[in-house]
């Protein structure tokens, strides 16, 4: 067969790569890809923007696409799972109606208020309901976000309530363009965060290997959010039983809402938790697709055939098949251009790619690009995603540490201390063995 991934960065990196292991599959292509995915045995780059629906479409047709999965959340959002379904082409995500759950934080509270499923206490304005009184009567930290997709960017936390309302009134001015034309208002709540990224076929659902990532730039969670500077799969934090109160309380009520609702979800959906004191986990946000950088982990500890797993879930056979994992963890450390997540350079030569090839682990490229004379180069603020593998997440760290280190570029930037927490909790766990 034959699998179309759309999408060009680590995340469609890793799953271009665990499709192409597949016996079942023949080619895969890329679109757009990066230097990484065009090295890959048996898959192939083409030059269609990710975001180009028309072209993806056609690209699909021409090429005799038997499956497409969707990497990014623009696409989806677009509604590019309609456009193949209305030719007949099998597309592996959710439509664009569900795909709201992340173009719309608005949309999204809103829909789990009316489940009954756990979140933040909120209020949605535009800038002509804007109720500064309402920010006022706040306890402060409070949360501030623009409902559409800002790539990241659309969330703030604030102390003050003069703060808060500065960034609304920013965000109705046209910060973020249109996508902070609502703006969510929203109670701060403490805790630790996990992702859960789970597959859905409209009805069941296969969850996947747990799994955490790493915000923030700097060491020690300090720094400015980013996409992702790391992740780890398993992710200690969610226990079993804690793994269960999240079914139980946000996935299948998730999955179960949107379906009372009309609008059935197929595809991978991420649920962004924050695990209360007292053990509630609050949706903090949903992502539409696979996490990236998670997704780089997970696939290296995935052993199931994932154009299996999206077949099934596109015919409504989730429930027939199951996902077989390595044991070991898996762990990887993001490496990032200088300036990121600012703006940052782009075209410098990365050293030291062949010499990783030959360590255990894998390096997954994301803003990288093929120079004139074969040289890979810097294009993006994300870079690499270098993933070890170990017995124990301390084990995996330093696999994934050992190809960082045989990795460079100018002004390369990465953390130090990726899995610092599942890390401690390891040792904790090791002391009261004794
Ligand atoms: P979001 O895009 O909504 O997941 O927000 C981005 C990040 O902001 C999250 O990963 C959290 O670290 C933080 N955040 C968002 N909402 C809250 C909240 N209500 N309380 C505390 N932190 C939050």
């Amino acid at each position: 067969m034959k699998v179309l991934i759309v999408g060009g960065g680590g995340r469609e990196h890793a799953l271009a790569w665990k499709c192409a292991q597949s016996p079942r599959v023949d080619a895969v292509l890329v679109a757009p890809g990066n230097a990484g995915t065009a090295r890959e045995p048996k898959v192939r780059n083409v030059d269609v923007a990710a975001d180009d629906v028309p072209a993806l479409v056609a690209l699909a047709q021409d090429q005799r696409i038997d499956l497409t999965i969707i990497g990014p959340e623009a696409p989806l959002v677009l509604g590019v799972v309609d456009a193949f379904e209305a030719r007949g082409l099998r597309c592996f995500g959710p439509r664009r109606a569900p795909s709201r759950l992340e173009g719309s934080k608005a949309f999204t509270k809103e829909f789990l208020r009316r489940h009954g499923i756990p979140t933040a206490g909120y209020a949605t304005f535009t800038r002509d309901t804007f109720d500064a009184d309402f920010v006022r009567r706040q306890r402060t930290p409070i949360v501030v976000k623009a409902s559409g997709l800002a790539a990241g960017k659309g969330v703030v936390i604030v102390d003050s309530a003069d703060e808060a309302i500065a960034c609304a009134q920013a965000m109705f001015a046209g910060q973020f363009g249109s996508a902070g034309d609502e703006v969510v208002i929203e109670e701060f709540l403490p805790g630790e965060e996990a992702s859960f990224i789970v597959m859905a076929d409209g009805v069941h659902v296969l969850p996947f290997a747990t799994s955490q990532d790493h915000k923030r730039r700097d060491d020690g969670d300090a720094g400015p959010n980013t996409g992702g500077m790391g992740a780890y799969s398993p992710a200690p934090v969610v226990t079993p039983a804690m793994h269960e109160r999240i079914m139980d309380e946000v996935i299948h009520p998730t999955i179960r809402g949107l379906a009372a609702d009309g609008m059935p979800y197929t595809g991978f959906l991420y649920a962004g938790i924050m695990i209360a004191p007292d053990g509630t986990p609050n949706v903090l946000e949903f992502n539409c697709r696979f996490g990236d950088p998670e997704t780089q982990p997970i696939m290296c500890r995935l052993r199931s055939d994932l154009t299996v797993l999206c077949e099934a879930a596109l015919d409504g056979r989730l429930d027939e098949v199951q996902m077989d994992w390595d044991p070991r963890a898996a762990l990887g450390v993001v490496m990032a251009a200088g300036g990121y997540p600012d703006s940052v350079r782009k075209g410098d030569t990365i050293e030291g790619l062949e010499l990783a090839a030959r360590l255990p682990g894998k390096v997954f490229h994301a803003g990288t690009a093929t120079g004139p004379a074969g040289e890979v180069l810097t294009s993006g603020g994300r870079v690499l995603c270098a993933v070890g593998l170990g017995d124990t997440v301390g084990a995996a760290q330093r696999e994934a540490y050992a190809l960082v280190d045989t990795l460079r570029w100018r002004d390369a930037q990465f953390r130090h201390d990726i899995g610092h927490r599942a890390i401690a909790r390891e040792a904790a766990r090791e002391r009261a063995r004794g």
